[in-house]
């Protein structure tokens, strides 16, 4: 979880996320705020558990609450929004509407849709308004309707749009595993509370008051996030005509995540079981995510759709999963922080074209992780899994 922050007033414009004896400066159109990004990546605010959690981090998280719903006031002084994201086809009867991380606001999971008989599946619904609506335009153009909706987990950047698209399509059905239950009652209740704490005090930031509203709108139709069908274990099933394998993690990102593998195409739909710059471990579980990252590679899958990030070949992915495995390795032995966020960087910069900005991001997003995750034993917080 990582966050966002952008500060409208000259004072609120420096909100610090300190980690340790780093700190990750987050200024309104900063290149370097990665790690507050990361912060706020599954759905809100994320309440730390050590003592030692600096104040101005819950305040660095609000900024990637959720939906984009805001009063008129907030959208006379907030920045332009995003362009519209574009589909492309992945392979016959397949396309990905890429997700975004804008900076001032909280990211939007990439969508895998499928064409099938009946028509379209539809695999994660990202978080805010514009990203929604340009899968309803995509329906719209194909004239098909959106017969099911994977989630791929409960982050709310993969399932904040399930409410608007089932407002279209109210006969679309969720599938998704029942982590997102105990999600609700625990990790999303507290953030739930605190976001109305900060909505009732009043926030300068307009954009932060949107992504706020959003969130509070989003949790105010918390059903639309839950399952109407249960993927409780691995198994072959038929959504609109067309046969996937839904494949159920025993942990992994959360406590139950589902991944789809479409046999015909060879496309597996991930979610964020792979992500760039770096894993996104507030929620995770590292050694069962590694686990489930074996049982992807044991797919014989062509194309793997990351929750963000490109499409990767297979090659691109094993280069992935054992970037991974090595970097929870480091975070489990005695190196520097530093020293596995460098060789993880090293690893995935051809997976993003080795830029020197996106070895810049996997290596502050890295450096944060080791920090979080050994702060509570190697895992996450939110992890309840032993060891
Ligand atoms: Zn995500």
């Amino acid at each position: 979880m990582v966050s966002i922050a952008m500060f409208a007033t000259a004072l609120a414009s420096i909100l610090r996320l300190q980690h340790g004896n780093r700190s990750c400066p987050c200024l309104p159109g900063s290149k370097n705020c990665y790690a507050a990004k990361r912060a706020c990546h599954p759905s809100l605010d994320h309440q730390r558990s050590t003592s030692t959690r600096p104040l101005t981090f819950t305040r660095c998280l609000t900024v990637f609450a959720l939906l984009a719903v805001a009063g008129a006031h907030a959208q006379e002084k907030t920045p332009p929004l995003p362009p519209t994201p574009s589909v492309r086809q992945l392979a016959p009867h397949v396309f990905l509407l890429p997700g975004a991380v804008p900076e001032e606001r909280g990211p939007d999971g990439n969508t895998v849709i499928f064409e099938v008989p009946q028509g379209l599946v539809v695999v994660d619904t990202g978080r805010h308004v514009w990203h929604s609506d340009a899968i309803l335009a995509f329906a719209a153009a194909r004239k098909q309707d959106i017969v099911a909706i994977v989630n791929t987990h409960w982050h709310l950047d993969h399932s904040s749009g399930n409410r608007r698209l089932k407002a279209v399509f109210p006969q679309a059905q969720v599938y998704t595993t029942g982590a997102v239950d105990r999600a609700l009652d625990s990790f999303l209740a507290k953030s739930h509370a605190r976001a109305k704490d900060r909505a009732a005090k009043g926030e300068t930031d307009p954009v932060q008051a949107q992504e706020t509203q959003a969130f509070l709108d989003t949790m105010a139709h918390a059903d639309s996030l839950r399952p109407d069908v249960t993927v409780a274990r691995t198994q072959s099933k038929s959504l609109g005509g067309k046969t996937f394998d839904l494949r159920v993690t025993d942990r992994a990102v959360t406590d139950g995540d589902v991944w789809v593998y479409d046999p015909a195409t060879r496309v597996a739909a991930l979610g964020d079981l792979v992500t760039l710059p770096a894993p996104f471990f507030e929620t995770a579980c590292p050694t069962q995510w590694s686990t489930a990252l074996d049982q992807v590679w044991a797919a014989p899958f062509e194309w793997a759709i990351p929750g963000h990030g490109d499409p990767m070949s297979r090659a691109d992915f094993d280069r992935y999963r054992s970037g991974y495995k090595a970097f929870v390795a480091c975070v489990q032995g005695k190196s520097e922080a530093k020293s596995c966020a460098a060789t993880w960087a090293q690893t995935v910069a051809p997976l993003q074209g080795n830029t020197a900005q996106g070895k810049a991001q996997a290596l502050e997003y890295a450096e944060y992780y080791v920090g979080m995750l050994r702060e509570h034993g190697g895992k996450s917080a939110e992890c309840q899994a032993p060891g």
